[in-house]
């Protein structure tokens, strides 16, 4: 067994011609594309990469991702693949803990990547469009196992602390077929994004989706919503897939596309933070397209359920397991309820990861036999339709990027000046959620919150920065001296910078 490469060459035997990627004015058949890969796979030989490594990937969405990324999963290593908005700090923590030897890079704003490969000695390879080397000869991809690691995708669960959640080749091929089939996914598919490749959504949900079925894959980069709609129309694109901020932008464009420009798109898909009601109904009516929501995470390796696209939509669901997995509801004490009771959503099935990395406390706690506890809140009914009802963790989404308030707090503790500190996110109508900090000073201490926001963006990635500060004498707590976050005024007002 090959693994995930099994996929690229498949097609690239069977129909080398068909289109395969796209990217701006650049397009890739399937023999192009297994060209690509194999040239990359060259080039990582050549520079050290070997079977079993982590390889660390910063690289935004981009057809060298795709190539890279491929290369690096054929070669039988690991990716470990990161916002590139991450700072150096952040990178070395992902670095130490993988255990990565090498880094793949991007030309542009590599300078957080260059500084952690001096801390940490890595080897990188720093890419550009075009920059791909053509194969000299025609490698093979390696030998892989079902459960071997392909991917290391970092995010703090339900706890907090950053961890590698093990995709294996199984879980990535297994999220692609079921999605593939619950969506009724055929080679003639194009599906256009403008996700980030780095995580769960576009990765998964979206890349191997597209290539279990043979279809083509279109990227944009950066995201403009006037430009998704219009390459959709352009490329007479079958599905889009985006998060609700996306779609949302999407909704409010600036736009000369028309439904009748869109007659072509069959699915517009949406995941990664509940979407709101009145969006989906408001595309609808704008461009006759109807947003269909799924679910899933990281550890899921992306999309667990999804709306079906035969079935009338139920308002705000998220629809059934895909084929192949089942959902639970579960009590506090871990019994399983029945249809129509609220509880943690439990998952099953074969896109659920093997473990998190060299963490097998933390695995052994989000595990109960087979189902892999989610951390959300929810309930399903008689037919198996599930709804999101909160989250049970604390995990804000910001436009999309899943932001862990802990990391921040963390952060926080870490000023001199700041006593208490808590992360919380507000409703926002553009982000969908906005971050706010709530902080006590240190008797005596003077904070001004310009200040602290400078301090902070020294320290964490742009996306995770808050921009509402909010000063207080003293947190809400509980009996245990826990801060109850629920407790706290829910401040809406920007005293730093812009929205
Ligand atoms: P991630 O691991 O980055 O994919 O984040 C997973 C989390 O995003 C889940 O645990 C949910 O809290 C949230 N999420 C993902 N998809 C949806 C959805 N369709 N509706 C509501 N929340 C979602």
């Amino acid at each position: 067994m090959t693994g995930t490469a099994e996929l690229m060459w498949r097609w690239a035997d069977t129909t080398p011609d068909a289109p395969a990627l796209r990217e701006g004015e650049r397009a890739w058949t399937f023999e192009q594309l297994r060209t690509g890969i194999r040239g990359a796979m060259e080039e990582l030989t050549r520079r050290g990469v070997r079977p079993g490594d982590r390889v660390l990937v910063v690289v935004p969405t981009s057809a060298e991702f795709v190539l890279t990324y491929h290369a690096v999963l054929a070669l039988g290593a690991t990716a470990v693949t990161v916002n590139p908005l991450c700072t150096q700090r952040e990178l070395t923590h992902f670095v130490q803990d993988a255990g990565c030897s090498f880094a793949i890079g991007w030309h542009e704003g590599s300078q957080a990547l260059t500084a952690t490969a001096q801390e940490c000695g890595l080897q990188t390879w720093v890419l550009e469009p075009g920059c791909i080397p053509h194969p000299e000869g025609s490698p093979e991809p390696a030998s892989v196992a079902t459960d071997d690691p392909a991917v290391l995708l970092y995010t703090s669960g339900t706890t907090g602390v950053p961890k590698g959640a093990i995709l294996t080749h199984g879980n990535l091929l297994g999220c692609g077929a079921s999605l593939a089939e619950a969506l009724d996914l055929g080679p003639r598919e194009s599906m256009g994004t403008a996700l980030p490749l780095f995580h769960v959504f576009g990765q998964s949900s979206v890349m191997f989706t597209v290539y279990t079925a043979g279809g083509c894959l279109s990227l944009q980069r950066p995201f403009d919503p006037a430009g998704l709609l219009r390459m959709a129309a352009d490329q007479q694109l079958t599905a889009v897939a985006g998060v609700p901020t996306m779609w949302n932008a999407m909704l409010h464009a600036d736009t000369d596309v028309t439904p009748q420009d869109l007659t072509s798109l069959r699915l517009a898909c949406s995941g990664g933070a509940a979407l709101p009601l009145e969006v989906a109904k408001a595309f609808r009516e704008r461009f006759g397209a109807v947003v269909l929501d799924g679910y899933g995470l990281s550890e899921t390796a992306g999309a667990a359920t999804f709306n079906r696209a035969d079935l009338p939509r139920k308002e705000m669901s998220v629809g059934r397991a895909l084929p192949g997995g089942a959902l639970a509801i579960f009590d506090d004490d871990r019994n399983q309820l029945p249809p129509g009771e609220t509880g943690e959503v439990a998952i099953a099935g074969p896109y659920v990861m093997s473990g998190y990395w060299q963490r097998p406390d933390a695995t052994a706690a989000v595990f109960e036999g087979e189902w892999f506890l989610t951390g959300d809140i929810g309930r399903m009914d008689e037919d198996g339709d599930l709804w999101i009802v909160d989250r049970k963790k604390d995990l804000v989404i910001r436009g999309g990027y899943n932001v862990y308030p802990r990391e921040i707090e963390e952060v926080l503790y870490g000023h001199p000046d700041i006593r208490e500190a808590a992360v919380i996110g507000v409703p926002d109508e553009r982000l969908g959620e906005e971050i706010a900090a709530v902080v006590t000073p240190q008797p005596g201490a003077h904070i001004e919150p310009a200040a602290l926001r400078a301090w902070l963006e020294e320290r964490l990635a742009a996306y995770k920065v808050p921009r509402i500060y909010q000063l207080v004498e003293e947190l809400p707590k509980g009996a245990t001296g826990k801060i109850l976050k629920r407790a706290l005024d829910r401040p809406t007002i920007a005293t730093s910078g812009e929205r």
